[in-house]
């Protein structure tokens, strides 16, 4: 929309050029447009406008300046034709499945995915006949198994949390494509600043945008991204009668985020290796579960897929006996910090920390868990942007201090 822009610009640029155009103020920073409806010029273009024939915004279900500069950002950052925005990630997930599936289809998960996907896609959608095989992560001949007459859908979410297992994209988007069916992959966890799930082959990028595009933590919103006859054409005219539009404060607040985004991925990437680094090395820990270092069974793909960084979430097991003190060392360990914070939300400036057995996956039975490879010495960090020895010395005075 911006029509000045060059050709062929780095996406570290378009992150912060990438906008639409002025208003008659001429401001420099984007306009938020907080406005639901917006008035017509007269009767005729009013009903040109709604029929669709002329371009032209009337109602904010539908579309919203704000909102559209949000959509066009992370096309640009995403490489694809089109975005369309949400109210949150999982209204994103929602939006695709409504647009694509229908009874009688059945789609291919991961197991390893993110809770309420597996639940609105396992749980909610099967009541409307939408079939689903949930199969190992890291396994693409497991993926290319479950294939089906049925199957019009492959999702996947690379890397996954809190164990950061990678799906092969490339090959599952091979598997997708020789059915004819589409690949979806939530990118959530890498984002754009460090994977691009359209140069691998697949077809569509989900997104919680509450997640690293705002990078601090302040609003929810999600996208679909994609080619323009599916965004276009199917996805976003859903959303006009489904309704799960995102509100153009929050399409503003990240759309700002985003102007930072690579920077962050990057030197909160290159922080989270230290620590897990240093975290391999510490006698009280067991385990470390981080792309971004070698031990990590999938690190050659990491490297190839995530423009050569591991991101800003790793996990680690701490060192026990038994499952009984294994949840005690982990509480001590987190209970011991000072900086970090407890709490769920991931891709902040702030670190957080979670024990996922009895917060995002304590749900789960304790052999579900197992199977999941979630056990209760497991603690993730999502790393922010404090000085990595604060973090070492916020960890360690846990670590070190175990019975
Ligand atoms: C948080 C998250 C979602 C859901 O996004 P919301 O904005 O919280 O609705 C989906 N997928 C992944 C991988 C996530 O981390």
């Amino acid at each position: 929309m911006n029509h000045q822009l060059a050709p062929g610009l780095h996406p570290d640029t378009l992150a912060v050029r990438q906008s639409v155009p002025r208003s008659q103020y001429g401001e420099h920073s984007e306009a938020l447009y907080l406005t639901s409806s917006f008035v017509q010029p007269d009767a005729a273009t009013a009903a040109r406008r709604f029929a669709g024939e002329e371009d032209g915004y009337t109602y904010s279900r539908t579309a919203n300046p704000t909102v559209t500069a949000f959509e066009q950002r992370l096309a640009a950052l995403e490489g694809t034709d089109s975005a369309v925005a949400t109210s949150s990630g999982m209204s994103a997930i929602l939006l695709l499945c409504l647009g694509l599936l229908k009874a009688g289809d059945h789609v291919v998960c991961s197991q390893s995915m993110f809770g309420s996907t597996m639940r609105l896609i396992g749980t909610e959608f099967a009541r409307f006949g939408v079939q689903s095989t949930f199969v190992p992560q890291t396994d693409a001949s497991a993926w290319q198994a479950a294939m089906r007459p049925e199957t019009r859908l492959l999702f996947a979410e690379t890397p996954t949390n809190p164990l950061t297992d990678l799906c092969d994209i490339q090959a599952l988007a091979d598997i997708a494509h020789a059915a004819g069916v589409l690949l979806a992959v939530d990118n959530c966890f890498a984002s754009p600043a460090l994977q691009r799930p359209t140069a691998f082959g697949a077809d569509l990028v989900i997104h919680s945008g509450t997640k690293f595009l705002d990078g601090q933590g302040r609003v929810m919103a999600g996208a679909v991204c994609g080619p323009r006859a599916l965004i276009d054409n199917i996805l976003a005219p859903l959303i006009r009668s489904a309704g799960m539009n995102l509100s153009p404060f929050n399409a503003w607040v990240v759309l700002k985020g985003m102007e930072t985004l690579s920077i962050r991925m990057k030197a909160q990437s290159a922080t989270t290796l230290t620590l897990a680094q240093w975290l391999e090395a510490h006698p009280a820990v067991a385990r470390v579960y981080y792309p971004g270092l070698p031990s990590h069974p999938q690190h050659a793909l990491a490297m190839r897929q995530q423009s050569g960084l591991g991101g800003a979430v790793l996990a680690f097991d701490v060192r026990a006996s038994d499952a009984v003190d294994a949840r005690s060392r982990s509480f001590h360990v987190i209970d011991s910090t000072r900086v970090c914070s407890i709490t769920a939300n991931l891709g902040d400036t702030k670190t957080t920390i979670t024990h996922p057995a009895s917060t995002s996956h304590g749900r789960l039975s304790e052999a579900q868990r197992q199977a999941a490879g979630i056990g209760q010495g497991l603690i993730r960090v999502a790393v922010g942007l404090e000085y990595i020895d604060d973090l070492k010395i916020d960890l360690a005075r846990g670590l070190d201090t175990l019975p």
